[in-house]
């Protein structure tokens, strides 16, 4: 966690920007909840899990105070146990998605909207999830008019290469997150936030904070290899 640390450290200071201003986020799909409770004491306080089915087998063993964030597809059918069992989505994909976490947010009677990100894909492969760039204002535009979810900023999935040719999706990412910040602003959005932008794992996070994200999802880096 340390080197992971001093890596984004230099990776921020090599473009001027703070490196506390990214924060690390462990995914944790298929780690036990004892390499997770390591990682909590080498001071990891968020996490990312990829199922609702995964999540329900650990979190019961996991510290309240930790947050979790769900980084996988959602499945309409799982968004009630979801909001549960997560502090926020980052992988909200369409309006209908979103509209199913307002109604069940809406069964919780919290105080504060849920907190989601938009996921995006920049790199246009078809295999992968998320929305083309092009998509997203125009979705945004339709989840500042939800009560109780508020969009706090992007989540990108690149496909796995050389960081540097990954470069360029990162910068797409980058511009696209600072305009519908502006746009928010000047449309008068109500509850969009641009605050995190949520991009770069083990392969190229180091690229993606010198292109400005400030969540990084790290898991081979903090865990090992995947078994499996
Ligand atoms: C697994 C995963 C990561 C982390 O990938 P690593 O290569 O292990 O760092 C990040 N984001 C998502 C959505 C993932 O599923």
């Amino acid at each position: 966690m340390e080197h992971v640390r001093e890596r984004i450290a230099r990776a921020a200071e090599r473009v001027g920007r703070a490196p506390d201003e990214v924060r690390v986020l462990a995914a944790t799909k298929g780690r036990s909840v004892a390499e997770i409770l390591e990682a909590i004491r080498a001071g990891i306080d968020l996490i990312g899990e990829n199922t609702v089915q995964e999540a329900l087998a650990k979190f019961e063993f996991l510290p309240e105070a930790l947050e979790k964030h769900m980084i996988g597809t959602l499945q309409l059918n799982k968004v009630k146990v979801a909001v549960r069992l997560f502090h926020g989505v980052e992988s909200v994909n369409s309006l209908e998605l979103a509209r199913a976490i307002d109604r069940e947010v809406a069964k919780l009677r919290r105080a504060e909207p849920y907190p989601v990100l938009v996921e995006v894909n920049p790199a246009g492969e078809a295999t992968k999830r998320g929305l083309p760039p092009e998509a997203v204002e125009p979705l945004m535009e339709e989840l500042s008019r939800l009560e109780r979810v508020r969009v706090e900023g992007l989540m990108a999935m690149v496909p796995y290469d050389d960081p540097q040719r990954l470069r360029p999706h990162f910068r797409l990412m980058r511009e696209l997150f600072d305009s519908l910040g502006r746009e928010a602003r000047r449309r008068g959005w109500k509850n969009v936030e641009m605050r995190w932008l949520s991009m770069g794992t083990s392969n190229d996070f180091e690229v993606a904070v010198e292109e400005g994200a400030n969540l990084v999802r790290l898991g081979t880096v903090l865990f090992g290899p995947r078994k499996g």
